[in-house]
């Protein structure tokens, strides 16, 4: 025996390992990104690598019920029928969790996009006690995750939260609108003993809406956007190349707290006349003469009646959105807008007012092809976004859950 051999495990052998870890990861990738499934041959084509690595790679991932086969099609090409590979459907899943100021919310996704679980609790949390609010969220982790079958393998859960997060453990640094200063989020959820063994992570709410954003846009090869989640508070995301720009603490995206009157309104962040005073869900409620607990539904049924304060309410908030957003977008450079959260219902009313805001204010907006979409996830997207965050970390590195 030569001493190449004695030693299998050699800085070559590593890098052999790591680069069959990364290559497990990119075809993962592929597969699940694919807006129709791929074959071995498709994947081939597309990474450069051997058909024979990629069958080996794509066998790896069925023996571990991460990706699944479906029945095979004549192709085009001469030779064997193609296999179009597909993500496995309810086999891994992660726990997206929101807690915003007007509902709670835990969601149960799978590789496949498929919902396993939810369940979405309406509630006033305005100036909440953190401790009974996070004791009811245990509570509702443990009443969805308990329907579920013993068969899905949990890779973990995600906590949106609407305001500033220090770290994925927290604590939460401030939450205007909930009232909430430095609470240890994750040690108040671990308090419980149903879920004193979860795995969780925090982010902040528009992040992870913007996240799920991303990845239903991915598809169609929209990667770069300024997504603005309108709740009672007003959250915002900048997407360059598919990720979220996060800041230099993940703190950016605060466009709900931009200001478009020095002389307005009093903000919950202490500050005047922020964005969200003019065209928050309390703010567009108040100025259309509505109950501020009514759902947004009921803004928009007056306003397609023709009521002339609900459109005046929703004049009135899309001016100071393209206010907002037309000097995010002279800072950042993109040219896609995406209205998520309540404003993507209301985008019919506000984009024509927006449209024309940018357009006279924004300096590059001859050249740049500017324009505002609805948002295409409209259900509680932090919920999406948060069990996508989770996932993903899968998806890049699944060689942690091939041997169970
Ligand atoms: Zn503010």
């Amino acid at each position: 025996m030569t001493s190449r051999q004695s030693t299998p495990l050699g800085a070559s052998a590593i890098r052999q390992a790591n680069l069959r870890e990364h290559n497990l990861g990119l075809v993962l990738r592929l597969i699940i990104d694919a807006p129709v499934p791929l074959s071995r041959a498709d994947i081939a084509t597309a990474t450069g690598l051997t058909r024979a690595t990629v069958s080996s790679l794509a066998d790896r991932l069925i023996m571990a019920a991460l990706v699944a086969e479906l029945p095979p099609v004549m192709s085009q090409r001469a030779g064997r029928p193609a296999v179009p590979l597909v993500p496995a459907r309810g086999t891994l899943a992660a726990v997206g969790m929101e807690i915003n100021v007007d509902y709670l919310g835990v969601r149960v996704v799978d590789l496949s996009g498929d919902v396993l679980g939810q369940q979405v609790e309406s509630a006033d949390f305005r100036s909440s006690d953190p401790i009974a609010v996070i004791g009811r969220l245990s509570e509702l982790y443990s009443e969805v995750t308990g329907g579920l079958g013993t068969e899905i393998r949990m890779a973990g859960s995600a906590l949106a939260i609407p305001g500033l997060v220090d770290r994925s453990t927290g604590p939460v640094r401030l939450a205007p609108n909930l009232g909430w200063r430095d609470v240890d989020v994750v040690g108040e959820f671990h308090a419980h003993p149903a879920t004193s063994q979860v795995l969780i992570r925090l982010d902040n709410e528009a992040t992870l809406a913007a996240r799920a954003e991303a990845d239903a846009l991915r598809p169609i090869g929209l990667f770069s956007f300024l997504y603005v989640s309108g709740e009672v508070g007003i959250g915002g995301a900048l997407v360059v190349d598919g990720g979220v720009f996060g800041g230099r603490h993940g703190w950016s995206g605060e466009i709900g707290h931009m200001v478009v009157d020095p002389a307005g309104p009093l903000c919950r962040c202490g500050s005047t006349g922020c964005l969200e005073q003019f065209a928050g869900k309390d703010a567009l409620m108040r100025s259309a003469g509505m109950d501020l607990d009514l759902p947004v539904e009921d803004l928009l049924h007056a306003a397609r009646s023709g009521d002339a304060s609900a459109l005046a309410s929703l004049t009135l908030a899309a001016q100071a959105l393209g206010t907002a957003l037309a000097n995010a977008v002279n800072l950042v450079d993109v040219e896609n807008v995406v209205l998520g959260g309540i404003y993507a219902p209301m985008a019919p009313f506000l984009i024509p007012v927006i449209d024309e805001a940018l357009r006279s204010r924004v300096l590059s907006a001859p050249w740049s092809g500017l324009c505002v979409y609805p948002a295409e996830v409209r259900d509680y997207a932090a919920l999406t976004g948060a069990a996508s965050a989770v996932l993903s970390d899968v998806i890049d590195d699944p060689s942690g859950w091939l041997d169970s």
